[in-house]
C-alpha cells in the first residue's frame, strides 16, 4: 500500500497549492524526455495519489481510511483507471510513439439473407441460389482504389508517418503529441487519381448470386454462416461474413414435427372395415401402405426412414400416416339396400332410422363433428 503523500513529497497537511506544485514537479521528472523510459507505473502511481489529493471530498476520505476507503466509496475510486489524466498519460508515454501510418484497408460488414426451403430441401438437404445486394471488390483496381497504372503516392504533410507532431498546453507545461495528419487523414499516403469504376472505393455495390448449401435438417430460423460471402471491405479489406437464414415453406399435405413427418390417408369406410392397400403421398414419391382389417380413425401407420434427415447427424425420422375413416355421405338405394342387410346381419337394425324424420336430421347434424380426424 503506498501512502499518497509520501509519494508527492508533500506534508499530510498540504494545502491544494502545495499538492499541485509537488504534482507537477513530479510529473516533469518522470517525464521520459527527463528519467528516460521506464517510468509508467511510478507516473500512474503519482497521478492516481494526485487525482485523490486535489479533490478534497476524496483526500478526506482517504485521511480517514486510506485506499480502502476509496475503494468502498460512493465517489467512485480511480483505482489506475484515472479518466482525466488518461490523456495526459497518453501524451507522456504511448501517445503514438512509432504507430505509424494507419491502413485504407477496413474489413467489410457481416450481411443476412433469407433462404426460402421446400420441404424436400428440409428433408433431403439442396444448394439454393439466394440473389443478395452486396458490395464485391472492384475488378478494375483490386482493392487498390487507385485507377490502373497508378499507385498512392506518399503524403508530404507526414512524410508517409500518418502523423503530425502538436503542441498540446496542460499545466503541466508544453508536451507533445501525436495527432492524424489532417492532410492523409493518417494513411500516409494519398490517392491522387482515384479509380473511377469504384470512385476510389475500392468496392462495388452489386446484386449477386450465392449459392448456398442446405444441410438436411434445418428449421425456420436456422442460420448458416458463409464465412467470407459478406461484404468486400473498402480500400481491398477482407469480406464480412454472409449469415444464410431458413424460412420454411409449408408442404400441401404433408406437417413436419422435428425429424418426423405425418400426414392423413383418408379411408373409405368399407376399406377400413375389409382392409386395403391403398397408396400415399410421400417425399419419396407415392407409397402403398397396408390398412388392416378393422382400422379405426387416428390410427397411425408408421413408415420407417421416409422423415426428414437429421441435422448433422445420419438417417432419418419416420412418416406417420393417420387414418381418417371416412363415412359415405350420400348412397344408392342400392347401397343402402346393401348396409341395411349388413346391419340386419350384425343386429344393428335396431339403430337405424327407417323414415328421414326430425331424428335423423338432429342424428345427422351431430355425425359431422364427431367423426374430425385429430392428431
Ligand atoms: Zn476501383
Ligand atoms: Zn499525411
Amino acid at each position: 500500500m503506498s501512502d499518497y503523500y509520501e509519494l508527492l513529497g508533500v506534508s499530510r497537511d498540504a494545502t491544494a497549492d502545495e499538492i499541485k506544485k509537488a504534482y507537477r514537479k513530479r510529473a516533469r521528472q518522470l517525464h521520459p524526455d527527463v528519467a528516460g523510459p521506464g517510468h509508467e507505473d511510478e507516473f500512474k502511481a503519482v497521478s492516481v495519489a494526485y487525482d485523490v489529493l486535489s479533490d478534497a471530498d476524496k483526500r478526506k476520505m482517504y485521511d480517514l481510511g486510506g485506499e480502502d476507503a476509496l475503494r468502498g466509496g460512493p465517489g467512485g475510486f480511480p483505482g489506475g483507471d484515472f479518466s482525466d489524466l488518461g490523456g495526459m498519460f497518453q501524451a507522456f508515454f504511448g501517445g503514438g510513439q512509432g504507430r505509424g501510418p494507419i491502413s485504407r484497408a477496413r474489413r467489410g460488414q457481416d450481411g443476412m439473407v433469407a433462404v426460402p426451403v421446400t420441404l424436400a430441401d428440409v428433408a433431403f438437404g439442396a444448394t439454393k441460389s439466394v440473389k443478395v445486394d452486396t458490395y464485391v471488390q472492384c475488378a478494375t483496381c483490386h482493392g487498390s482504389c487507385c485507377a490502373p497504372g497508378t499507385s498512392p503516392v506518399q503524403c508530404t504533410g507526414c512524410n508517409g508517418q500518418g502523423q503530425v507532431q502538436r503542441v498540446q498546453r496542460s499545466f503541466l507545461g508544453n508536451i507533445m503529441t501525436s495527432v492524424p495528419c489532417p492532410e492523409c487523414g493518417g494513411y500516409g499516403t494519398k490517392i491522387v487519381t482515384p479509380c473511377r469504376d469504384c470512385a476510389g472505393e475500392g468496392r462495388n455495390h452489386v446484386r449477386r448470386d450465392i449459392e448456398i448449401n442446405v444441410p438436411a435438417g434445418v428449421s425456420t430460423g436456422t442460420r448458416l454462416r458463409l464465412s467470407g460471402q459478406g461484404e468486400a471491405g473498402v480500400g481491398g479489406g477482407p469480406a464480412g461474413d454472409l449469415y444464410a437464414i431458413i424460412q420454411e415453406e409449408q408442404h400441401p399435405s404433408l406437417e413436419r414435427d422435428g425429424d418426423d413427418l405425418y400426414t392423413e390417408l383418408r379411408v373409405p369406410m368399407t376399406a377400413a372395415a375389409l382392409g386395403a392397400n391403398l397408396s400415399v403421398e410421400t417425399l419419396d414419391g407415392d407409397q402403398e401402405v397396408t390398412v388392416r382389417a378393422g382400422a379405426q380413425s387416428g390410427d397411425d401407420i408408421r413408415l420407417e426412414g421416409l422423415g426428414v434427415g437429421r441435422l448433422r447427424r445420419k438417417g432419418r425420422g419416420d412418416l406417420h400416416v393417420v387414418l381418417t375413416v371416412e363415412t359415405p355421405t350420400r348412397l344408392t338405394d342400392r347401397q343402402r339396400e346393401l348396409l341395411e342387410e349388413l346391419a340386419a346381419l350384425r343386429g344393428e337394425d335396431g339403430f337405424v332410422a327407417v323414415e328421414e324424420g326430425l331424428l335423423d336430421r338432429i342424428k345427422n347434424a351431430g355425425k359431422g363433428g364427431k367423426s374430425r380426424k385429430r392428431r
